[in-house]
C-alpha cells in the first residue's frame, strides 16, 4: 500500500512537472512573440514617419529643397497679397496703364539663358534675383543677364533659410557673399535685393525688421511681389494656368511686381513666357525692369 502511494504520489509530482515545463515554455513563446511584435511596430513606425516625410517634403509641405522651402514660406503670404488687394494707392483705374514687373528668382539656372532668349525676343526686360553660383556657365549667365538690360537683384548667396535667418551676422556675411560675386562678374554694384521667402517669410529666427534695417542702412532696397504665378507651388500648373494666375492679379493694379522662378525644373514657366508677355502686350501692360522708380512692393514695412 505505500509504496502504491509512493509510486502515485511521484507519478503526480512528474505529471505536475511537466505540466509546468510547458507552462513555462508558453509564457516564454507568448513573451518572445509579444517582445517581435512591440519591435516589429516601432520599426514599422519609424519607417512610416520616414516615408510621410518624404512624400511631405515631394509634395512641398515640408522643407527639404530651395523650392520646397519657398512654398512654406510662400504659403504664407495670402494675407499680404489680400491685403494688396485694398491698398486703395495701387489699384488700377480703367483708364490706368499698367506698370508689370516680371521678376525671376533663384537663377541662374539652365533654363535662364532660354528665358533671356524669349525676353529678347519680344524686347521685353525684366529682374533677376539671383543667388550664389560660381561655375564659369553661370558667371556667363549673370554676364548676360546686365549686359542684355535685365536689373540683377541679390536673392542671398546660399538660399538657405536655416543659414540667412539663425542671425544678423549670417545674414550680413551672405549678402555680402552675393555682392560681391555680383560686383566681381558683371561691375554692377547690386542695390536690389528680394528676401527668400520674402519679408513676410514665417521662418526668420530673427524678427525680419532687423534685416530690413540692415538692408536700409546699407542702401539696398529690397522687392516682394503682390502677383503670384504659382510656379513655386507643388501644385503642378500647366504653361496656360500659370499666365491665367498671372493675368487674374495683374488687371488689379497699377503696379504689378510678379513672382516668377528660374531654376531647373521649371520647364512650365519657360513655356508659359511668350503667352504671358503677349497677353500683358494685348492688355496694354508695360513690362519693365526693376529701378529706383519702381514703386515699392514690400510686404512687410518697418518706419
Ligand atoms: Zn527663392
Amino acid at each position: 500500500m505505500m509504496i502504491q502511494e509512493k509510486r502515485e504520489l511521484r507519478k503526480k509530482r512528474n505529471k505536475l512537472k511537466r505540466v509546468n515545463r510547458i507552462k513555462t515554455g508558453i509564457i516564454t513563446f507568448v513573451g518572445l512573440y509579444m517582445l517581435f511584435s512591440m519591435i516589429m511596430t516601432t520599426v514599422l513606425t519609424f519607417k512610416v514617419v520616414s516615408l510621410q516625410r518624404q512624400i511631405n517634403v515631394i509634395t512641398g509641405k515640408e522643407s527639404g529643397t530651395v523650392e520646397t522651402q519657398e512654398v512654406a514660406a510662400e504659403s504664407e503670404d495670402e494675407t499680404y497679397l489680400t491685403m494688396y488687394a485694398t491698398a486703395e494707392d495701387n489699384l488700377a483705374d480703367p483708364d490706368d496703364t499698367l506698370k508689370v514687373y516680371l521678376t525671376f528668382d533663384d537663377g541662374p539656372s539652365s533654363n535662364t539663358s532660354e528665358i533671356l532668349n524669349i525676353l529678347d525676343d519680344y524686347g521685353v526686360k525684366a529682374t533677376f534675383f539671383v543667388v550664389g553660383k560660381e561655375d564659369e556657365e553661370y558667371k556667363e549667365l549673370y554676364k548676360r543677364i546686365v549686359d542684355e538690360g535685365h536689373t540683377i537683384g541679390m536673392h542671398s548667396y546660399s538660399h538657405k533659410y536655416s543659414d540667412i535667418y539663425s542671425s544678423l551676422d549670417a545674414f550680413a556675411s551672405d549678402l555680402d557673399r552675393i555682392q560681391n560675386l555680383i560686383y566681381d562678374i558683371t561691375g554692377t554694384d547690386c542695390l536690389y535685393y528680394r528676401f527668400p521667402g520674402g519679408s513676410s517669410n514665417q521662418v526668420s529666427n530673427v524678427e525680419m525688421s532687423r534685416y530690413i534695417s540692415y538692408l536700409n542702412d546699407n542702401n539696398i532696397t529690397y522687392f516682394d511681389w503682390n502677383v503670384s504665378s504659382g510656379d513655386a507651388t507643388s501644385q503642378a500648373y500647366s504653361p496656360d494656368e500659370l499666365v491665367e494666375n498671372v493675368m487674374n492679379d495683374v488687371v488689379k493694379y497699377k503696379t504689378s511686381v510678379v513672382l516668377l522662378h528660374d531654376a531647373d525644373a521649371k520647364d512650365a514657366t519657360v513655356a508659359a513666357l511668350p503667352q504671358l508677355i503677349e497677353s500683358l502686350q494685348a492688355q496694354g501692360a508695360v513690362i519693365l525692369p526693376i529701378s529706383d522708380d519702381t514703386t515699392l512692393i514690400q510686404h512687410v514695412t518697418i518706419d
